[in-house]
């Protein structure tokens, strides 16, 4: 590839190859992500300082509409604490040498702590005339350091660059090294996307968008810049996808499984109860998909509790019924073995053979998993059920036409689970896949779908089965767990049944999350305080991940017979445990605990037919804002769809990609949903480009081919099909 050569080994240099880097300084940087010189030029700058719009406080219009900024010294502060419930205004007083600007800032006590006498700030806001003189409300405000005071330094753009800062490395070290860093990269650096792409588009080349970005002259040209490198990243997501579907469809084919009216009613007749019309929607939807040649690639997304087994069952089924195997995954044992008993109680006196496959750590149990892989392999079994983690292991089907992962909250691992090793190849040349069912409780926001699953089809069942009563829920603090206690034995008495959720197995647990841990409830001292409390008339039960499967299975099946009426338990019970005679929760520090995590959590009681009011209490001390907004969310609703919206409203959609849940590399620029227009334009874009060159093997795509297998070749599971 000519003149890449140079590029890559320029920017690919350590930060330590700039004059003034040290170790000591090569440290910080690289707490800050920066660790080659690449990684300064897409440092980018978090906002820009405008220089012009600032003037002297004398200066300053006072219509409170005009925003205009001022810099000074801070002379004097008072907090004003809040009377009759009202919340206290912390006020400062800020002098240039023209005159003083009086600050106030509502609800913000933490300012205290913040601003103090003598510092030089500098504040942005609309002022307006208090008392004959000039004040902001609610100005935003930084620390200057005392160098800027005296002005912009003289080579001053309009536009200042602010660059994400660490303790010990001052603004003005960042921006010099970002600008030799330029220097040295952008010469050289070449544009993956083809030229006329970008020009068509009207957007500057890669390396002027990095220098208009890092060096605006006007305000314009950092707009521009940055969506050029927004629509970069986008583009590059987008055609990993398009590459991805574009395999998929030309070199990969699966089972096609006949549904006949027959076989659709000999599936229902296994079935105790009548489908939902939600459930018949998407299990149409299902084999509609498993008619074709082409591998299903299908999501199907609903609420705890609303039916999700079923339906994979019957997709199971149609493999079974065309001769071939399916398998289930689940993202626990103790969910597989649940999945197990409850479908081999659906199928018995059926001739379906259905086997659990349990991980292997006495000699008993590998002897045992080794003779079922054997039998697996050999087509014995139908049905084959297990955890991901044992299912993608080693194992061998004879003829696997339909895989299905239950409760998958990762979407990486959505994306991934799909290319997994070809087997056999068709008459035409493609291989033989699976078709693949991922079941999810945690949907998938509109804008989401669109920009890391541009190639799942998604099916939602809404509703849940009738005869469901929705759980009520309290959020409670600690002082009141004794009543929560007290009231669980009325509960009780009544025939009910409870789980009790924990963050702790023991005092000696160092799993819990978080570091601090002292003083929280685990499961061992809970069940001994549930024990006096409620006296022996009543039965408390243990279940963690450190029991041995069989003791974990014995635990399981004495609280669904009913011969315990309290199950104490950490979070291996989240998802899938299916007891319905249980219709009670009390989940301790709830203010640790996720809001996706609650909302499964109490998907676990409520879900038998019966008239008792589910009852949810959420016992915890919410110490910050984001603890205190998931308190509210979980209390407010039971509606997980709504629960996943406000999830994200607090967590921020930025903060999905990259995260381990998203299994996505974090998208440095591009923000959703406000690119969604940029993104509309990338799917096109990438679209165009691999309906004409699928694989990007044409010379002019070299460099794009591998800046997208380097980006997200690992994330999508895509194969250098070369
Ligand atoms: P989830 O979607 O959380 O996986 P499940 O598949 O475990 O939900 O179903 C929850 C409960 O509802 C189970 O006890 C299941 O047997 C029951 N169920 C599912 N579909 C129906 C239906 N159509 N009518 C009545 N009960 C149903
Ligand atoms: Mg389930």
């Amino acid at each position: 590839m000519p003149g890449t050569g140079k590029q890559t080994s320029e920017a690919s240099l350590p930060v330590k190859t700039l004059p003034g880097v040290g170790p000591a300084r090569a440290r910080l940087l690289d707490r800050l992500g920066l660790r080659t010189l690449s990684d300064l030029v897409r440092h980018l700058p978090q906002r820009y300082e405008d220089q012009s719009a600032e003037g002297r406080i004398a200066d300053l219009q006072t219509d409170n509409n005009t925003v205009g900024s001022a810099r000074g010294v801070i002379e004097a502060t008072r907090w004003v604490p809040g009377q009759y419930g009202k919340k206290g205004r912390f006020m400062a007083t800020l002098r240039d040498d023209s005159g003083t600007l009086s600050l106030v800032w509502f609800n913000a006590g933490y300012l205290r702590e913040k601003i103090f006498v003598g510092q030089a700030v500098r504040v942005q806001g609309k002022c307006r005339s208090f008392n004959d003189y000039p004040q902001m409300a609610n100005p935003k405000w930084e620390r200057l350091d005392e160098e800027k005071l005296d002005g912009a330094p003289a080579n001053a753009a309009r536009l200042r660059p602010v660059y994400p800062l660490t303790e010990g490395l001052p603004a003005p070290v960042i921006e010099k090294l970002i600008a030799e860093a330029l220097d040295r990269v952008l010469p050289t650096l070449e544009d993956p996307l083809p030229a006329e792409l970008v020009a068509g588009h009207n957007m500057p080349a890669l390396a002027d968008a990095f220098r208009l970005i890092h060096r605006p002259a006007e305000p314009e040209d950092h707009k521009a810049a940055r969506r050029r490198l927004s629509y970069n990243e986008l583009l590059l997501l987008q055609l990993g996808i398009a590459m991805k579907r574009a395999y998929v469809a030309k070199r990969q084919a699966a089972p096609q499984l006949e549904c006949s009216d027959a076989i659709d009613a000999h599936i229902r007749e296994r079935f105790p109860f009548k489908l939902t019309d939600a459930q018949d929607k998407v299990i149409a939807e299902i084999a509609e998909d498993l008619s074709k040649a082409q591998p299903m690639n299908r999501l199907v997304q609903g609420d705890v509790g609303s039916g999700k087994t079923v339906v994979a069952l019957y997709a199971m089924l149609l493999a079974v019924a065309a001769r071939t195997q399916a398998a289930l995954m689940a993202p626990t044992e103790l969910l597989a073995e649940q999945h197990h008993r409850s479908i081999s109680a659906m199928l018995e006196g059926s001739d379906v053979r259905v086997c659990l496959l349990t991980g292997g750590q006495s000699a008993s149990r590998s002897k045992k998993r080794r003779q079922t892989l054997e039998a697996i392999a050999e087509g014995e079994f139908d049905i084959v059920i297990g955890t991901q983690a044992l299912v993608t292991d080693a194992i061998k089907f004879k003829h696997l036409a339909v895989a299905v992962v239950d409760e998958q909250h990762r979407f990486g691992v959505m994306q991934k689970a799909r290319l997994r090793e070809p087997g056999e190849t068709d008459a035409a040349g493609r291989h033989m896949v699976p078709h693949h069912l991922v079941m999810t409780a945690t949907p998938i926001p509109r804008t989401l779908s669109l920009t890391i699953f541009g190639d799942l089809d998604v099916s939602t069942i809404t509703g849940k089965p009738p005869g469901r009563v929705p759980a009520q829920n309290r959020v409670v603090g600690q002082d009141k767990s004794g009543e929560v206690y007290s009231y669980l034995k009325t509960r009780l008495e009544r025939g009910e049944q409870a789980y009790v959720v924990v963050p702790m197995i023991d005092s000696t647990d160092d799993t819990a999350e978080g570091n601090n841990s002292a003083g929280l409830r685990n499961v061992a001292d809970t069940a001994k305080m549930l024990n006096d409390v409620l006296g022996p008339q009543h039965t408390v039960a243990q279940v963690h991940g450190r029991l041995s499967n069989d003791e974990r299975e014995q635990v399981m099946s004495d609280f669904r017979n009913h011969k315990a009426d309290v199950l104490v338990a950490t979070t291996v019970i989240e998802v899938g445990v299916d007891v319905p005679n249980a219709s009670v929760m009390i989940v301790e520090h709830a203010e640790r605990f996720g809001l996706a995590q609650l909302h499964q959590l109490r998907g676990r009681i409520g879900r038998g037919a019966s008239s008792r009011r589910p009852l949810c209490v959420f016992i915890g001390e919410p110490t910050t804002d984001d603890a205190l907004a998931r308190m509210d969310a979980i209390a407010s609703t039971n509606d997980g769809f709504k629960i996943a919206e406000l999830d994200l409203q607090i967590r921020g959609m930025g903060d999905f990609f990259g995260t381990r849940q998203s299994g996505m590399p974090p998208l440095r620029t591009a923000r959703i949903p406000e690119d969604l227009d940029l993104l509309g334009l990338a799917r096109r874009d990438a679209q165009q480009i691999i309906n004409t060159d699928w694989r990007l093997s044409q010379p002019e795509h070299a460099l794009l081919r591998r800046v997208v297998h380097q980006h997200y070749g690992e994330a999508l599971g895509l194969i250098d099909v070369g």
